[in-house]
């Protein structure tokens, strides 16, 4: 059994879906469950038509909603099914317009409907080429807590559901589900945070034992750095749990942060592959990190991130300082990326914009805080980089006359992380590139 999870972009349109076919028919002796992600940028759409729909323009939402349902209907021919979908979203957004407030909860119920209209749309497309395709409702087999939007999945439950419903069916047929979409103890619609599709395949993988993970997507593997940002970026072949995950919690959003963690526990190499270029061997995730001649495997970088200077003089020398401080974002559930500390100051990093006033307004009750805006998080990592004296002299040295405003090391072994103003990141990005990738060990890249 392996898992095959197909991202938006390659499943955004029929011919995107033709080439899921192919790929799907030249693995089917390897037992393949499907896991799908929202056809192109649904999600973002359906976002964006919820926060239309509260935000007094009622009429603008629908008028998207209808676009998106052409743009269903087109790439699927599913009238039926997608009529009966957008039927019930057009009810829902007409609900929020009324009320003219979002929750969590109803976020979920809105941006489910991305996934399980693909899912089917991908079911019914195999169905129809050649492949003896079912589909399985995801909520009926992932369990989550009831933390809307950003669920945690209850483990135990959900392997024991996927384990029971799975194998059998995969005997004769291939499992076809939505990613991202999961569901409370009751039954009420929660999804995994943005970009969980990734989740939920290894979720899946873990729950079933399968011998393998894939995640295809739009490029063909971790790369060295964000190819957004530096087009010419090399594939990375090999790299360790450890690595991939800190490269996806500081902002490589080719994985999901989670991904990595079922996988870890059962042991399951987790494999990145292009579903343009099904040919490319791709990265393969293990236990184990390769040697390497190269200290840097990947550059990581976070955008819009927001930096706090907190600074109190009454707390000179005493002792409850940090513990008032982290009391503050625990309350408002923010979560802190970086920190740097000195006897009266804290510098840290927070990438949640939502609660920052609130978090503002009770860290000034005992302490002066200043906020930069704009700024971002930049990281290299390797397992390599904890025994190589002198990453932190090239590192500096490449990035010459940039203005570093926060350093983190040591925290984990295997990253080397800073903080630049924003309008900087593409500079640094670029000279760290350079620095650390002129040359490649064969063996772990792709030069
Ligand atoms: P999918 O829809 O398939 O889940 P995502 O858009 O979530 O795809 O993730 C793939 C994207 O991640 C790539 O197109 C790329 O722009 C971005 N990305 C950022 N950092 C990296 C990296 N180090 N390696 C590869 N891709 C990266
Ligand atoms: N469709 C969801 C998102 O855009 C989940 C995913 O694509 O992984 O965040
Ligand atoms: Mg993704």
């Amino acid at each position: 059994m392996i898992v095959m999870k197909f991202g938006g972009t390659s499943v955004e349109s029929a011919q995107a879906m033709e080439r899921v076919t192919g790929i799907v028919k030249s693995r089917l002796d390897r037992k393949p469950v499907v896991v799908v992600s929202a056809m192109g940028k649904t999600t973002n759409r359906l976002l964006k038509i919820a926060n239309l729909a509260v935000g007094g323009q009622r009429d603008e939402a629908l008028r998207e909603l209808l676009a998106l349902r052409d743009f269903h209907l087109r790439e699927s021919g599913m009238e039926r099914t997608v009529d009966e979908h957008f039927q019930e979203l057009s009810e829902l957004v007409k609900g929020l317009a009324v009320l003219g407030e979002l929750t969590p909860r109803s976020v979920d119920a809105i941006s489910s409907f991305g996934e399980r209209l693909s899912s089917l749309i991908v079911t019914n497309y195999f169905q129809h080429h050649g492949l003896s395709a079912v589909h399985l409702d995801a909520r009926k087999v992932i369990v989550t807590d009831r933390r809307h939007t950003q669920a945690a999945p209850l483990l135990e439950e959900s392997y024991k559901k996927l384990a029971a419903a799975i194998p059998p069916l995969l005997e004769s047929h291939v499992v076809v589900m939505g990613g991202f979409i999961a569901a409370t103890e009751d039954g009420i619609t929660t999804t995994l945070g943005r970009g969980g599709s990734d989740f939920t395949a290894s979720i899946v993988g873990a729950g079933i034992g399968a011998e393998e993970i894939q995640i295809w997507t739009d490029v063909d593997g971790m790369l060295t750095a964000d190819p957004t940002i530096i087009p010419n970026a090399h594939r990375v072949k090999v790299i360790s749990f450890t690595e991939a995950a800190e490269l996806a919690y500081f902002g490589a959003k080719v994985l999901h942060p989670s991904t990595v963690h079922p996988a870890i526990e059962r042991n399951i190499p987790v494999l990145i592959l292009n579903s343009r270029r099904p040919q490319v061997d791709g990265t393969r995730i293990l236990s184990k990190t390769v040697a390497s001649k190269n200290v840097v495997k990947s550059i990581a970088c976070k955008v819009n991130v927001t930096v706090l200077n907190i600074h109190s003089t009454r707390m000179f020398m005493a002792h409850g300082f940090m513990r008032r401080i982290f009391e503050v974002f625990d309350r408002y559930e923010t979560s802190v990326d970086m920190i740097a500390t000195s006897e009266v100051s804290v510098s840290l990093t927070v990438d949640q914009p939502e609660r920052l006033g609130a978090i503002l307004r009770d860290l000034r009750e005992f302490s002066e805080v200043s906020v930069d805006e704009n700024q971002a998080i930049i990281c290299i990592v390797g397992e390599n980089i904890r025994y190589t004296p002198g990453v932190a002299a090239s590192m500096f040295k490449a990035l010459g006359k940039i203005n570093v405003r926060m350093v983190s090391q040591g925290a984990s072994a295997l990253n080397l992380g800073f903080v630049v103003a924003g309008q900087d990141l593409a500079a640094a990005v670029a000279a760290l590139h350079a620095e650390f990738f002129s040359e490649l060990d064969p063996a772990v890249f792709d030069a």
